[in-house]
């Protein structure tokens, strides 16, 4: 099985995987030593000590009544009794005996205020903030939760303490996200996570879609699917998530989402979904190698063997084409567009964690909340124990991509691997378990399909300010030109084009496709154009927003609209700024 395989390995697959674990250390120490002038970090193998208050497990509240866990079913009782109902029952207003309505987003608000002014305390601070507002005006929410007073809102990073950020509902029908979110906060004001909170701060935005949530749909309200808007962000729900990524720096992003179960599935393989979670981390060209490795060992591993332990089943998360002849099964994207793949490239460990929960309603909601709840519990437990060896990483491969700029080539472009695999399902009649073969692409091994030279930096025309915005929103340093100059620069020139291009996406706006060859000459930087480094730590943000080839750059989706808007700087450049930003 290609999880097994994958576990045996040193990450990435790519260049590690015939050594076994201790010489893999030693080799991607010994890899990266030479290409970097940083110094590198020992990787840190032995578990770090208990701490208190940690180690305990999530207490459940007291039990109000049985669960309702009704609903139409998509497939008969011997499917449901895989799946019962946990041991935990939890009691947000939306899983409330009784209930047929998930959490409205006026209770939301009401729960999360309560959780606050319940939790006020001298050594311990729980802010309710207005992350943003959606399209139709709702406030997105967000919770501070800091064991660090001294936190606030004003210089949101001066705390030294290692930031979590927790992500529910950027999909309106995904809800047990939004319900587990209510429930890890209130665990962590007041209750069994509390004592996580004297070694890290957590911020928990329960419901990053409230328009989607009102509405019953996956989309926001202008019909964009915000889970792939985080490198272009035209959606304001996308840009309130940038903005905390940009104030607080976290050191982990983890995305709530859930998968749907039968669907597709029932289509193409007469079968329905077995696993109760789907998992993955970043996969995408330039994710720092470290940050994959931090990823696999410190919260893959724990995590799944979290869920195996509450008998919850899990594997790598995977979707499949809408067209229902093509049976091909992939990972979750390697495109530089998903929170999951954008937030990694901000050098954060990011990952998603899906439950089984699209098109079923209210079933097996505790469950899925459950789910939730045991795999989160288990990635804040890690970011404790890692506390200091994250910010260690963190740091070091911030330095490692800044020291990058003008050297080697640099990948705009990867695709998995297309391999094949077994993959659990469950038979909609019998509820028999079901193994089936698929064709299977794995974006834990990318294929490098695009390179090109890494410039010092891009030059961008006193005219794309709506693409300056975006890369300040990223968090990257764009700088303005104050006197004119000269540099050696690479510039495009279209070989091909073709317009009106829709992606993979639902719902995908209109792109344009152009093949570009570059060509090298001396160019005029005018005073008033904008200048962005690549030797700064989110560099990799701007090869994705930036190479006009790709499906998700600025150029391709309108946000610039000329070739000639930007080259690529190829010699360190001696250029004088104005002193904004
Ligand atoms: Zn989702």
């Amino acid at each position: 099985m290609l999880l097994r395989s994958f576990l045996r390995r040193c990450a990435p697959p790519r260049r590690l995987s015939s050594w076994p674990a201790s010489a893999c250390t030693a080799l991607a120490a010994a890899l990266l030593t030479a290409c970097s002038s940083t110094p590198l970090p020992p990787w840190p193998t032995a578990p770090a000590a208990q701490t208190p208050g940690a180690a305990r497990p999530v207490a459940p509240p007291p039990p109000v009544a049985p669960a309702p866990s009704g609903g139409t079913p998509p497939y008969g009782a011997s499917v449901s009794a895989k799946f019962p109902d946990p041991p935990t029952v939890y009691d947000t207003p939306g899983l409330a005996p009784g209930r047929r309505a998930f959490t409205t987003n006026a209770e939301l608000g009401q729960w999360l205020e309560s959780i606050a002014a319940q939790a006020r305390s001298p050594n311990k601070l729980a802010r309710v903030f207005h992350a943003g507002k959606s399209q139709r005006g709702a406030p997105i929410l967000g919770l501070l939760l800091t064991g660090d007073p001294a936190t606030d809102r004003a210089s949101p990073d001066t705390s030294d303490r290692p930031t979590v950020l927790l992500i529910g509902a950027q999909h309106g029908d995904e809800p047990a996200s939004t319900e587990a979110l209510l429930v890890i906060s209130r665990e962590l004001a007041q209750g069994m996570l509390e004592g996580l909170l004297k070694h890290i701060q957590v911020i928990v935005v329960p419901r990053a879609n409230p328009d989607g949530i009102d509405a019953g749909t996956r989309n926001t309200a202008n019909g964009v699917d915000m889970n792939h808007d985080h490198l272009l962000l035209n959606t304001p729900e996308a840009r309130a998530l940038a903005r905390l990524v940009s104030e607080y720096r976290p050191v982990l992003v983890v995305e709530a989402h859930e998968f749907t179960v039968a669907g597709r599935y029932l289509q193409k393989f007469n079968a329905v979904q077995r696993y109760d979670a789907l998992l993955q981390y970043t996969t995408t060209a330039n994710y720092p190698e470290f940050l994959t490795r931090a990823s696999q060992e410190w919260y893959f591993e724990p995590m799944t063997q979290a869920l195996t332990a509450q008998g919850l089943t899990s594997d790598w998360y995977y979707t499949t084409p809408t067209d229902p002849q093509d049976k091909r099964i992939s990972m979750g994207t390697a495109q530089p567009d998903t929170g999951r793949n954008v937030n990694g490239l901000k050098n954060a460990v990011s990952l998603m964690i899906a439950t089984r929960g699209v098109g079923i309603g209210r079933m097996h909601i505790q469950r899925r909340v459950h789910t939730q709840v045991t795999a989160i519990t288990s990635v804040l437990k890690s970011t404790v124990k890692r506390a200091t060896d994250l910010k260690r990483v963190q740091s070091f491969v911030e330095r490692e991509v800044s020291t990058q700029a003008c050297r080697d080539q640099v990948v705009l472009e990867a695709a998995a691997t297309p391999g094949q695999r077994n993959l659990d399902f469950l038979d909609p009649e019998t509820g028999a378990q079901r193994s089936i073969h698929v064709d299977w692409d794995s974006t834990l091994a990318l294929r490098p399909t695009k390179s090109r030279a890494r410039p010092c930096g891009y030059w961008l025309a006193a005219s794309s300010t709506a693409a300056v915005e975006r890369l300040r929103l990223l968090g990257l340093q764009v700088m303005r030109i104050a006197e004119s100059g000269t540099a050696l620069a690479e510039t495009y020139h279209e070989t091909a084009h073709e317009s009106g291009v829709r992606g993979p996406i639902a719902g995908d706006p209109e792109t344009v496709r152009v093949q570009v060859a570059v060509q090298r000459r001396a160019i005029d930087l005018p005073a008033g154009s904008f200048y962005v480094p690549l030797n700064q730590p989110r560099a990799h943000l701007a090869v994705a927003a930036l190479e006009p080839d790709t499906p998700h750059s600025y150029f391709a989706n309108r946000v610039l609209d000329e070739l000639a808007q930007t080259a690529r700087i190829m010699v360190p450049v001696s250029l004088v700024f104005e002193d904004t930003e």
